[in-house]
């Protein structure tokens, strides 16, 4: 049956917003046909005007605002929310946190699914928090810029303070800028695919302060690269490592398989739970590190570990987890896709003398099914899966070896949900409340733990 939208384009009506959807979008019901409308937050009546209409939803945008929420935060830079750098830096810390372990529960209720998710572990400064920043770099009016694109379009809009970035990292950018200009170095141009320098990667060790500058190019060679370079780290002492990659394809990839250092190391160092890691520029690595070492610690004592257990890491990008881990367990075994960041972990592992730990590259739903013909059997199986979740076939290698525990960290709870409940199929029950630790405030990724236990 098909029914016709209760409202048209153009259209400007009076609204409560009764939701938030986990894009942080407020959501208005007329006559159960949800609208979309950025910038709305639950209990405010707003004039809105339809933008867009769907069959079953529409966008609108707000014009004027009845009454508002006492959770808005006044005055933010619309920029932020323009770019989807940080989409709810109106809604207030305190309610961010609470949207987070709300969209857990919810998720899981719509699932008939009883859980007790605990109230969100935050920061106590949400902003400035980022350890790495990856912008844009085009032409605008002959001038060269960075900045971040407007959300869904590659509209770039110049940007000097992103906010929710350590500010050394903002400063180094503009730094970078200037000397790209200096030597008239042009942007990359994707509609006629020409041009140089497509994006800047920056990124900056926590407690080392090293930090690496990324350039990546559609040429194999930057025109003037050897002043460049040499500016570069005059321009900012604490980078002790430059690094060229090369992406010469027309693609929405930021980068490309050619890295070459330019100058220094091809990685920096930095800790984590009082462990040196070094990270090269293609590997993971995550980007809040003061959340970071709050949900590690999180997943070291939900493991449980006595130094007996085997365990396994799926997932491990440069071996954090597995490392961290590893101090605790009789054995570790690791696995990533990435080349680079299986390099990068037995380096890791090295560095920390830290022997009893073994890495492997493959896709982790392969290598698992591997472990498991191999006759590994491990006491706790840690998987930290990209948004996608896990692969249905990992869950079933997983429970054909049995572990007593299932640390799962999730930076997705949509298929998390969807994973618990094939665990659950296969003997495996939730021991304990979900629990989201905030690792990207002023947005609405929500990261969580949840531990699962065999039956
Ligand atoms: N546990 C690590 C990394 C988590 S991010 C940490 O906390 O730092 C997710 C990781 O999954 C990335 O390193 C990515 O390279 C890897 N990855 C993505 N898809 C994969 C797959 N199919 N198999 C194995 N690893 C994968």
């Amino acid at each position: 049956m098909k029914t016709k939208a209760p409202v048209s384009k153009n259209e400007r009506l009076d609204v409560t917003i009764t939701d938030l959807t986990y894009q942080g979008m407020g959501v208005a019901k007329v006559d159960d046909f949800p609208l979309f409308i950025e910038n709305a937050l639950p209990g405010e009546d707003i004039t809105i005007q339809v933008t867009k209409v769907q069959s079953h939803y529409g966008f609108a945008r707000a014009i004027a605002w009845q009454s508002e929420s006492p959770d808005r935060v006044k005055d933010v830079d619309k920029t932020y929310r323009q770019t989807g750098i940080a989409p709810l830096q109106h809604l207030a810390y305190p309610a961010q946190l609470k949207f987070k372990q709300h969209q857990i529960e919810e998720l899981f209720s719509k699932a008939h699914q009883d859980v007790d998710v605990a109230p969100t572990l935050g920061m106590a400064n949400p902003t400035q928090y980022r350890n790495k920043a990856q912008v844009p770099v085009r032409m605008i009016k002959g001038k060269l810029e960075t900045g971040f694109y407007r959300q869904h379009s590659h509209e770039l809009i110049p940007l000097t303070d992103f906010y929710i970035q350590d500010p050394a990292i903002d400063d180094a950018i503009v730094k970078v800028r200037d000397l790209l200009r200096q030597f008239e170095i042009p942007a990359y141009n994707e509609i006629s695919d020409k041009g140089v320098i497509r994006n800047i990667m920056v990124r900056r060790g926590y407690y080392s302060h090293e930090m690496m500058v990324v350039l990546i190019s559609r040429q194999q060679k930057l025109p003037s690269q050897d002043q460049l370079v040499d500016q570069i780290h005059k321009a900012l002492p604490e980078v002790t490592s430059i690094v060229l990659n090369v992406n010469a394809k027309k693609t929405n990839v930021i980068m490309g398989n050619v890295t070459r250092t330019l100058y220094g190391k091809p990685t920096i160092e930095d800790t984590l739970m009082g462990l040196t890691f070094a990270i090269s520029a293609r590997s993971f690595y995550q980007v809040n590190p003061q959340q970071t070492e709050k949900l590690y610690q999180m997943a070291i004592d939900k493991a449980g570990l006595t130094g007996q257990e085997t365990v396994i890491d799926a997932y491990c990008g440069i071996g954090t987890i597995s490392l961290a881990l590893a101090k605790h367990a009789k054995r570790v075994y690791g696995v990533d896709i990435v080349p680079e960041a299986i390099e990068d972990a037995k380096v890791n592992a090295q560095k920390n003398h830290l022997a009893n730990v073994e890495f492997a590259v493959d896709k982790a739903e392969d290598q698992m099914a591997k472990w498991q013909e191999a006759g590994i059997k491990p006491d706790v199986v840690v998987v930290d899966p990209p948004r996608k979740g896990l692969a249905e076939s990992l869950i079933d290698s997983t429970a054909k070896m049995g572990p007593k525990k299932v640390v799962y960290v999730s930076c997705n709870p949509a298929t998390l949900v969807r994973d618990v409940a094939r665990f659950q199929e296969l003997g495996y029950a939730i021991d304990g409340p979900i629990q989201p630790v905030d690792q990207f405030p002023q947005t609405p990724h929500v990261e969580s733990v949840t531990v699962l236990v065999k039956k």
